[in-house]
């Protein structure tokens, strides 16, 4: 079992290479997520969120980890913040039937309220990020999209590094590093931050704008 201390620098090394299965598709690559103990975030998940969508799609989306209900569900995106993004997508001409969707990390980590009947999201460490990275690389490779977005900062390091601000580097597609020649990413917010604005309008037009100008980009 791997260490258990969070985002620290304990001697056991969180990494979900040793689970990848050595060939196979994205089916294959599903099955052995849902097996995957590359960190200790599968002990309090109900269970491994692994991408959904077209095979071959020339766009995905990369969010940042399952919530509650997708916890609970076993899909990405059909929560709140799931129903907010396929708004905005409809908005900017973007259809989502023809999309791959993701998260940079396959499991939910999360604290409990003090009634412990809520269980609150808690932002995965970049240590845990770095861990699921090699499903996330695995899905690019399978994919082999034209365009990635990542939503949100926890999505923007996994995919362009660690310096990656989502205030800063927003908006404007960029190669996509160690990726398929042409492949390329841009980086929005992750539509819980949205939904969390205070000015909720603006940020959800800056979304919108942001998926729009991937549109055009393909
Ligand atoms: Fe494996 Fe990722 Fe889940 Fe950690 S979060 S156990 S690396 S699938």
């Amino acid at each position: 079992m791997p260490g258990s201390s969070e985002g620290g620098a304990g001697s056991e090394s969180y990494d979900a290479t040793p689970y990848l299965p050595r060939r196979g598709g994205l089916p294959a690559h599903r099955r052995a997520a849902a097996e995957c103990r590359g960190c200790p975030l599968h002990e309090e998940a109900t269970r491994t969120v692994f991408g959904r969508g077209e095979a071959h799609a020339r766009l995905m989306l990369v969010g940042e980890q399952p919530g509650d209900q997708e916890d609970r569900e076993g899909v990405p995106f059909v929560g709140p913040a799931g129903r907010l993004l396929s708004r905005a997508l409809l908005e900017a001409g973007i259809d989502e039937e023809g999309l791959y969707v993701t998260n940079a990390v396959k499991h939910f980590k999360f604290t409990s309220d003090e009634t412990r009947k809520r269980r609150i999201h808690k932002a995965p460490s970049l240590r845990e990020t770095l861990a699921c990275r090699p499903w996330l690389m695995a899905e690019l490779r399978l994919v082999s999209p034209e365009l990635v977005i990542a939503l949100g900062a926890t999505a923007g390091r996994a995919l362009l590094g660690p310096s990656f601000r989502v205030g800063a580097d927003r908006g404007v597609p960029r190669p996509l590093p160690g990726a398929e020649e042409g492949t390329r990413v841009l980086g929005t917010v992750h539509p819980s931050a949205v939904l969390r604005a205070r000015d909720r309008d603006a940020a959800y037009a800056g979304l919108v704008a942001d998926l729009r100008t991937a549109a055009d980009t393909l």
